[in-house]
């Protein structure tokens, strides 16, 4: 854990957040600032920075997390009309928070696939 991480602190409570899902590896929580009608973050709970930062010593959390989304998709109710998971890694993707998070984004359908700006 990473005393100065904002998700480290929401996946080991001390400061709340609206989680919808979680095991001893995985967090499910609502983004803050959800950009469509469900969006939430998946994250593992161990103090990763980001996919650059993945290796044998924490790949059963990321494992975690792949197997996660199902389970969190039904909970939220996008099990079945689908939904996008989007994990940004740096600068250049404009990764916000550095422990490594994956979007999940659906309720609606949805745009463009790849972002090009
Ligand atoms: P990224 O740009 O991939 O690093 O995304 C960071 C995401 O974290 C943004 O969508 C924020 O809205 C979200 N976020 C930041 N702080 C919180 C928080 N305390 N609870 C829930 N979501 C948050
Ligand atoms: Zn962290």
């Amino acid at each position: 854990m990473d005393e100065n991480c904002i998700f480290c602190k929401i996946a080991g409570k001390e400061i709340p957040s609206n989680i919808v899902y979680e095991n001893d590896y995985v967090c499910a929580f609502y983004d803050l600032h959800p950009v469509t009608p469900v969006h939430v973050l998946v994250i593992p709970k161990i103090h990763i920075q980001d996919l650059e930062h993945v290796d044998e010593s924490n790949s059963k959390y990321v494992e975690q997390v792949q197997l996660a989304f199902k389970e969190v998709a039904k909970i939220v109710g996008v099990d079945k009309t689908g939904y996008r998971v989007i994990c940004n890694c740096g600068e250049d993707a404009g990764q916000e928070v550095k422990h490594l998070h994956y979007h999940m984004l659906g309720g609606k359908k949805l745009g463009t696939k790849i972002v090009h700006e």
